[in-house]
């Protein structure tokens, strides 16, 4: 266990340079103080938990102190934004303060969100209010223990400095961990600002520290793009199995690791409805829940096109030929279990389209729908489960399917079947009203509220006492609540 000083600092992506970088310091936080600290990410620096609770703790994160060993840099970076590029975007209100490396030999991006402005902040104000924190911190930690590849987030610091969005806010900083803060955007700027050179060493930095494996392939390159391909086409099954919506799928924030990244109106669904856009500004629904699945694989033609000089564009449009495939592989595979099942059968597609149609018609909690279906027999599940559709013919066709298919599927007792599917149908999940509730309190002052949903959603899979409110549909003012852009 370590204390806070005893971090130690390698400080990769600073020593590209001031092409890829610039020197920022942090604007500190008028009266920093902890809002949350999850204990999982600060194993991941090996710290000692109780350091949270430490003034420093809040000064650093806050700031107002800064390890004489950190380098804080503002990267640039550009992208696509709902379909156009942006010829120059960056960290316009974070710097990466360093990189940490553990006893483990990981290296771990420190990387402060909210520290105040930047050469990138364009119009922005280089901060972050506390709602916006608050949702990026849940996020990433809850993600994390769904098991969907994601940045974590090691605190949220609170402050009195007022900010301005639709109303007056309170600034905060969350601070965000990531073996890269690398994204597509920073090979397209690169590319569309023509520096083939610098172009160059940032690839050779993203495979020799993050794809040492693929330099071992005939194709160094196309192997990293090959794997890019294949950890999106991961990532996003994970998003569709578990219903988790992105919403602002811009190529600047689609990491170079395959991991979720950058958290601005995401929204886990309530009733299942494919076509759910939860970001309030997406009037197309570019990022509408269904639309994320085609839009992965965009996104990766935009990086493919970024990397056209170093790979043969035969190759490119092969690699990306793999993501579809791969992604419905990995869906689908990923839905058998949700439903239970431990075996292949061709059919299982139709079978799972047909209960998300019929879930859809009938508005059903997409979360508790499979975490009941575990509870009991197939029998007893879909007898109980039958007065959530509207259409009990139609879900009574699909409960016979089903059974049938779960009678072949094998034998196995109905205490292995619950534990098997409760392994893999979370009971809590961060719903946008429960996050509502914990971003009113923290406002008010009180931290409770935030750092016990915290605690929940950190054991999704295990149903924990006292806690059954966590476990619940949304309330009529938690349905479809309009989360804004501006955070
Ligand atoms: P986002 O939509 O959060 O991914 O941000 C898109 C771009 O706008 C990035 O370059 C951000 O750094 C920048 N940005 C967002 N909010 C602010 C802000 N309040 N101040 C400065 N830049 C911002
Ligand atoms: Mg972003």
């Amino acid at each position: 266990m370590k204390a806070l000083d005893e971090l130690t600092f390698d400080n990769r992506f600073a020593r590209l340079g001031d092409a890829f970088s610039t020197h920022v310091l942090p604007e500190p936080l008028d009266e920093p103080r902890l809002v949350v600290a999850s204990k999982a990410a600060m194993a991941l620096l090996d710290l000692d938990p109780a350091v949270a609770e430490t003034p420093v703790f809040a000064e650093l994160f806050g700031g107002h102190k800064l390890w004489a060993e950190a380098e804080p840099r503002a990267m640039v970076y550009s992208g696509h934004q709902f379909g156009g590029y942006t010829p120059q975007l960056g960290d316009g209100r974070g710097l990466l303060l360093g990189e940490v490396y553990n006893e483990a030999g990981e290296h771990w991006d420190l990387h402060l969100k909210g520290a105040g402005m930047t050469p990138y902040s364009r119009m922005g104000d280089g901060r972050a209010v506390l709602r916006s924190s608050i949702r990026e911190f849940l996020a990433s930690e809850a993600l994390h223990a769904l098991g969907i590849p994601t940045s974590r987030a090691l605190c949220v610091i609170g402050s009195s400095t007022p900010v301005w969005r639709e109303k007056q806010e309170r600034g905060a900083m969350v601070l965000r961990l990531a073996h890269s803060h690398i994204r597509f955007g920073h090979f397209e700027y690169f590319y569309y600002t023509k520096k083939p050179e610098q172009q160059a060493e940032l690839t050779e930095h993203v495979l020799n520290l993050h794809y040492p494996e693929c330099r071992e392939q005939p194709e160094p390159y196309l192997a990293m793009f090959r794997e890019i391909v294949e950890r999106n086409a991961e990532m996003i099954a994970k998003w569709q199995a578990y219903g988790f919506c992105h919403g602002v799928m811009n190529t600047d924030n689609m990491s170079i690791l395959g991991i979720t990244f950058d958290f601005g109106p995401f929204a886990f669904l309530d009733d299942f409805d494919a076509h759910f856009i939860c970001n309030h500004s997406d009037h197309e629904g570019r990022y509408s829940f269904s639309n994320q699945v085609p839009i992965g694989q965009w996104n990766l033609s935009a990086l493919a096109q970024a990397l056209t000089p170093f790979i043969s564009v035969d190759a490119l449009k092969e690699a990306l030929g793999l993501y579809l495939p791969l992604y419905q592989a990995h869906y689908l595979d990923l839905m058998r279990r949700r439903l239970g099942l431990t075996t292949a059968e061709e059919d299982d597609q139709t079978l799972v389209e047909g209960l998300l149609k019929l879930m859809q018609n009938s508005g059903v909690d997409y979360t508790l729908f499979f975490r009941r279906l575990g509870d009991e027999s197939a029998t007893l599940a879909v007898a109980r489960l039958r007065d959530d559709f509207v259409d009990m013919a139609g879900f009574d066709a699909w409960a016979e399917r089903y059974k049938a298919r779960v009678a072949r599927d094998g034998d196995y007792t109905q205490e292995q079947r619950r534990e098997r599917m409760h392994a893999v149908n979370p009971l809590y999940i961060l719903r946008n009203y429960l996050a509502q509730n914990a971003i009113a309190a923290a406002e008010a002052g009180d931290y409770s509220e935030i750092r016990r949903l915290h605690e929940v959603l950190s054991k999704p899979f295990e149903e924990q006492a006292g806690m059954e409110q966590y476990a619940q549909r949304p309330p009529d003012w938690g349905k479809h609540l309009e989360i804004s852009c501006s955070s």
